[in-house]
């Protein structure tokens, strides 16, 4: 038995998709919407989402990508179209899996035994830790430490910190913070980042006057960077 999360608009497929896949043993939530399948994956940490492409209010691939951005959780996409170059893109962009429209709960059933199977970390079993310097990320735990002390984080301090680990080196904007770890596409303020980047530095120890991982570039954004690397 898996806990999945269906994410999909469509209630002619949702629906007997839900039933059927119940059936096969699964808990299974739905989402039918874009911005609450995103929230619903975050907040209920399934261990395996179904991801249809075509949602009504974000593109399913700008949603992958923002998932991927701060979870690690299994994504299977559901196309509507078998077009070899989408699902490349799809799979490019982290998704684990794909099924083509129409497909068959055996089929979706038979894949998600089969991604789930490999494992968290993918079939190589690596570790996702990102090291940087002292600072250690572990997407899977959520948990850092610095200089093998733990930090106790905030859930949005740590997706700050995950985020900027995915870049390491690279200056980082606020808006893309916005997007990617708020999931604020518009219209949001900077004033938000900055107040959780300067909480995020008192726990590492630093300040934007002395900063030793988390280097405002003024005007545009902020980059993660070991100490020893220097910025
Ligand atoms: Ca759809």
């Amino acid at each position: 038995m898996a806990r999945l999360l269906l994410i999909e608009d469509d209630l002619t497929i949702r629906t007997p998709l839900v039933r059927a896949l119940r059936e096969r043993g699964h808990a299974v939530a739905a989402a039918a919407t874009a911005m609450t399948g995103l929230r619903d994956a975050l907040d209920d940490r399934p261990d395996l989402v179904v991801l249809d492409l075509g949602l009504p209010d974000l593109d399913g691939r700008e949603l992958l990508r923002m998932l991927r951005a701060v979870s690690t959780v299994p994504v299977i996409v559901a196309t509507a179209r078998d077009d070899e170059r989408e699902i490349v893109r799809v799979l490019d962009a982290g998704a684990d899996d794909y099924v083509v429209k129409p497909f068959t709960a055996a089929q979706l059933d038979a894949r998600v035994r089969a991604v789930l199977r490999r494992g968290p970390g993918g079939p190589t079993g690596e570790d996702p830790t990102v090291v940087v310097g002292g600072l250690r990320i572990d997407p899977r735990s959520r948990q850092v430490s610095l200089d093998g002390e733990p930090v106790e984080l905030t859930p949005r301090e740590f997706d700050l910190l995950r985020h900027l680990a995915t870049r390491v080196g690279e200056v980082v904007t606020k808006r893309e913070l916005l997007t990617e770890v708020w999931q604020i596409p518009y219209g949001g303020a900077d004033k938000t980042v900055d107040v959780h980047l300067s909480w995020l530095r008192r726990k590492l120890g630093e300040s934007a006057q002395q900063p030793r991982y988390l280097h405002t570039v003024r005007g545009v954004g902020v980059r993660l960077v070991s100490p020893e690397v220097g910025g």
